[in-house]
This record gives structure tokens, C-alpha cells and sequence, in this order.
């Protein structure tokens, strides 16, 4: 049984609208992280230890956090991009609707759990 056949379009606009305020949250807090390890990595520019092999790693540690938090920002923004679309909820490959549960644990699923099982991507966030 799909689920989905017995939600009504409203309960579905009601549910995306609440999945979008819950990512636009997100992305806030993610972006607000992102400045500040941004900063941090600005300060380590400009070295004043004498340990420079350490200020490496912490600069090579912040970049990657960086990184991921940018990436994570862009899989975000585009989900709420889809939302406003109308092209979210649908699964990339097949078509069929991507289960509500589905969505509401991973709001940025681009596939349903069968196709993303079948090209072994069911557990990565963005691909
Ligand atoms: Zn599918």
C-alpha cells in the first residue's frame, strides 16, 4: 500500500511546507557555523605560534569542515528549491512519490528507498 494515495493534496502541501520551514531553519544554523569556522580559519591565516605543523592541521581540519557544510548548504537550498517548484516528494529515477516517512526522516531524498537501495546510494545525502 502507498501511503501517499490515501494523503490528500492538502495534508501533502502541509507537510512540504513544514519540511521547508524545518530546513530553512537549518539552513540558518548551518550557514551561521559555516561563517564562523570560516572566521576561525581567517585567524589561523595569519600565524603567531611558533607551531606551525599544528596550525596545518587545524587549517586542513576547518577546510574540510567548510567544505561539507557548503556542500550539505547546496543539497539544502536545492530541496527547498523543489519545494517551491512543486518537483519535491517525486523520486528522480521512477517517478513515484517518495513516501511522506521517507522524507520526514531525509528531507533532501532525491530518490525513493527502492531505487536508491538499488544504486546503493540509500544512505548518502546527497549524490
Ligand atoms: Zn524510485
Amino acid at each position: 500500500m502507498n501511503e501517499n494515495v490515501a494523503l490528500k493534496a492538502n495534508d501533502l502541501v502541509r507537510i512540504h511546507t513544514a519540511i521547508r520551514l524545518k530546513i530553512e531553519e537549518e539552513i540558518a544554523a548551518k550557514t551561521e557555523t559555516r561563517d564562523r569556522k570560516l572566521d576561525e580559519l581567517q585567524n589561523l591565516e595569519r600565524p603567531k605560534s611558533d607551531d606551525r605543523s599544528q596550525q596545518l592541521d587545524a587549517r586542513e581540519v576547518l577546510s574540510r569542515e567548510i567544505t561539507r557544510l557548503n556542500l550539505k548548504l547546496l543539497a539544502l537550498r536545492e530541496t527547498v528549491d523543489r519545494i517551491k517548484i512543486g518537483t519535491y516528494g517525486i523520486c528522480r529515477h521512477c517517478e513515484e512519490s517518495i513516501p511522506v516517512n521517507r522524507l520526514q526522516a531525509m528531507p533532501e531524498a532525491t530518490a525513493c528507498v527502492n531505487c536508491a537501495d538499488e544504486r546503493g546510494t540509500l544512505h548518502l545525502v546527497h549524490v
